[in-house]
């Protein structure tokens, strides 16, 4: 039982990193939309495909950040490594992969 919780402690952490990451990683993403706008047409036409881009991969990180959230709430609740849908436990494999999941592979296969 002991290890089991150092092992939470452990997951807390990283995802408390992870969290930390993601904020500094959308931060940097939002950043770079205000910086550097050209009043040159073909450069503006880079610009918006990097702007594609870059919501892409906002949108990512806000996603991964909603999940570790989410993860971290769990660990609080007492209810981390369990699946959210079928409530059986979590593949400890799949969380050490994938900390802040909150499905277990047959749930997050099935859609
Ligand atoms: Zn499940």
């Amino acid at each position: 039982m002991e290890d089991r919780k150092n092992d939470l402690a452990q997951i807390k952490k990283d995802l408390l990193t992870k969290r930390d990451e993601l904020i500094t990683r959308i931060e940097k993403i939002d950043q770079d939309f205000k910086n550097g706008r050209t009043p040159d047409p073909i450069d503006q036409a880079t610009e918006r495909e990097n702007d594609d881009v870059l919501s892409e991969l906002k949108d990512t990180a806000e996603f991964e950040l909603s999940l570790v959230n989410e993860a971290l709430h769990r660990i609080d609740e007492g209810k981390y490594g369990i699946c959210s849908i079928c409530e059986r436990p979590i593949n400890p494999k799949r969380l050490k992969a994938v900390p802040y999941t909150t499905q277990c592979i047959q749930c997050a296969t099935r859609g």
